[in-house]
């Protein structure tokens, strides 16, 4: 397995290194060394040579979850890009490359890290329901509508964030021209990329379940003549090529008006359970600045995305785990005040999180440390279920909110990367269509988002509304995490974050614990098995070592474990030392880190 995904990436990168976009290299770049790069990428190499471009001694890094992508961060980066430019060239690479995971019909979030002022910003490009939108749009006859029926409804697809995200980020901190960011992606579409099994891996059992292989548009692209694309075929996509096009000329109105948001429009009014998305809802999108929510957690601080995103959590879940810690642990009693510190964390997040705009959600009372304090010292009992806490009543002041308990499910679609770029400024971006392949649904060479059923789809009128419920124009609640870090004085420390549905809380605040406080380097802290505990039970990833032994000592504990063989987390993450730059690519993922070795 090991071997063909290496040999798959040394096809893919053979084709990725051809210099298709060397006439639109200016002076001041050093191609040559980012070639060096995308030939040892599978490795996730160190490039030898330097590249004169920022002003920071430690060079560029970039972890993203496909080498195509990659290495069109690297390229930017290389050219002086900031890393917004990078961030942005990788994601018009991934949405060609890793469209089961994210792309221009769908939306994310971005952290950013300015080295000039050393503030942490927060750039939300979450979908927004159409609306017509109603709380009870998945409802059939007082019943919530089967996940898969939902799924693959119109009424799934929200008004998609990325190319405003885009724009956003780019107007504020981009430093190469808007058409050069998108020339990787443009040339890939055009020239053909090989598929990887990632995406191969999918397409049978998708058309078992999902209209993947029988929407207009997705059925030709993805099986042509009638089969699934094979890992290893070259694939062009010129729809998307002319999109990107649009974009580059036009900016974000081509996508938003105009021929594009008419086809996204009629596909997602499309049979069958068409949605409400029009014209206006397209128009009326924004991307939003929002305070990032930083925290402190012992000499660090951590920040990440707020409401309608779950970055608190990663505040939540270090905070509370140092109150739960035994003295002198061993490795099974971490693990254990790791999963007692995500349960807690889960219940509090699952009850009081939703749309900013909509609902108040409490997240400074849920960091207040004497909250956190008393909410550690009232662990669950191993075979309990956990309750949300209420932040208001511990503080004395009024009870934190009454909502409706919460009934999402969200399962994985999404990509995550980090990018250290050569001036110091730090993005961490997370990205998705929701499910896989998103709502399956096509338009203009790209797939729509399913993001609506990231919304709490259960309605019962007799309850008051869940917090994350179904609302016109709203965000639904996300549990993307993509996340920063600083040191003790302020500077970047770590950029993190991961897919995976609701177990990216889970999976990210791994990377946290297990660097600073299990002594593990960032790639072992990376492959540690994956540990999620949200409700009852608590899964274990026992297909990596030592999986097995930590679900037998849980069990042993009284948790109701449930043996994982696989989890699909995405982690890519850097983190900044003193004199060098450390990333790694999660394995179970198809990702490379490229970088400049320190000047
Ligand atoms: N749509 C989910 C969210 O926003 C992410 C799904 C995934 O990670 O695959 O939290």
């Amino acid at each position: 397995m090991r071997l063909s995904i290496a040999v798959l990436l040394g096809l893919l990168l053979a084709n990725c290194s051809e210099p298709a976009d060397t006439a639109a290299v200016p002076d001041n770049t050093a191609p040559a060394v980012v070639q060096t790069a995308v030939e040892n990428a599978v490795d996730n190499i160190v490039v030898e040579n330097t590249v004169a471009t920022g002003d920071w001694d430690l060079g560029f890094m970039a972890a993203v979850a496909n080498p195509y992508a990659t290495d069109a961060a690297a390229t930017m980066l290389a050219r002086g890009g900031h890393a917004v430019d990078a961030a942005i060239a990788a994601h018009a690479v991934l949405g060609l490359v890793e469209p089961e995971s994210s792309g221009l019909g769908g939306g994310g979030f971005m952290v950013l890290y300015e080295a000039e002022s050393g503030e942490v910003r927060f750039l939300d490009g979450r979908e927004t329901a159409p609306m017509a939108a109603s709380i009870d749009m998945f409802m059939n006859d007082g019943e919530p509508m089967p996940y898969l029926q939902a799924w693959q409804s119109g009424r799934a697809v929200g008004v998609p964030g990325a190319v405003a995200l885009y724009k956003l980020a780019h107007e504020r901190y981009g430093q190469l021209d808007w058409a050069e960011i998108f020339q990787p992606a443009i040339n890939l579409a055009r020239e053909g990329f090989l598929v990887t099994e990632k995406m191969a891996n999918y397409l049978p059992g998708i058309a078992n379940i999902a209209r993947l292989d029988e929407n207009p548009g997705s059925a030709e692209y993805f099986y042509p003549n009638g089969e699934p694309l094979q890992a290893g075929d070259l694939l062009r996509n010129p729809e998307y090529a002319e999109t990107l096009q649009a974009i580059v000329e036009q900016g974000p109105d081509a996508f938003y008006t105009g021929e594009i948001a008419e086809a996204i429009v009629a596909s997602a009014q499309a049979e069958p359970n068409p949605g409400s998305l029009t014209m206006e809802d397209m128009a009326a999108y924004e991307a939003i600045e929002r305070p990032a929510v930083c925290g402190p957690w012992r000499e660090l601080t951590i920040c990440s995305a707020t409401p309608p995103s779950s970055g608190a959590m990663q505040i939540m879940v270090a905070n509370l785990y140092d109150h739960l810690l035994p003295e002198n642990a061993s490795q099974e009693q971490q693990v254990q005040a790791f999963v007692d510190a995500q349960r807690l964390a889960y219940a509090d997040r699952d009850y009081y999180f939703g749309d900013p705009d909509r609902v108040d959600v409490p997240v400074e009372q849920l960091l207040d440390p004497t909250y956190i304090e008393s909410r550690a010292s009232n662990p669950v009992a191993p075979d309990a279920m956990p309750e949300h806490g209420d932040p208001g009543m511990v503080l004395g002041e009024a009870a934190a909110a009454v909502f409706a308990p919460d009934s999402t499910r969200e399962p994985a679609g999404t990509t995550h990367y980090s990018i250290v770029d050569s001036y110091g400024n730090a993005v961490s971006v997370t990205m998705t269509v929701e499910s896989v392949f998103g709502s399956n649904r096509w338009a203009a060479g790209f797939l729509l988002n399913n993001e609506m059923t990231d919304f709490s789809r259960d309605y019962d009128p007799a309850l008051p509304e869940a917090a994350n419920a179904v609302r016109p124009g709203a965000r639904p609640r996300s549990s993307m995490s993509p996340s920063i870090l600083l040191d003790a004085d302020g500077e970047l420390y770590m950029v993190t974050g991961s897919p995976g549905g609701n177990s990216i809380p889970a999976y990210t605040a791994k990377t946290i614990l297990a660097t600073e406080d299990w002594g593990l380097s960032v790639q072992e802290a990376v492959d540690f098995p994956n540990i999620i505990a949200r409700g009852q039970t608590v899964r274990v990833e026992t297909g990596r070592e030592p999986g097995q032994a930590l679900a037998d000592y849980l069990n042993e504990a009284g948790y109701d474990v449930q043996e994982s063989e696989g989890e699909n987390s995405g982690l890519h993450v850097i983190r900044v030392h003193p004199d060098h730059l450390e990333g790694a690519a999660d394995p179970r993922r198809e990702g490379t880190v490229m970088t400049t070795a320190p000047l």
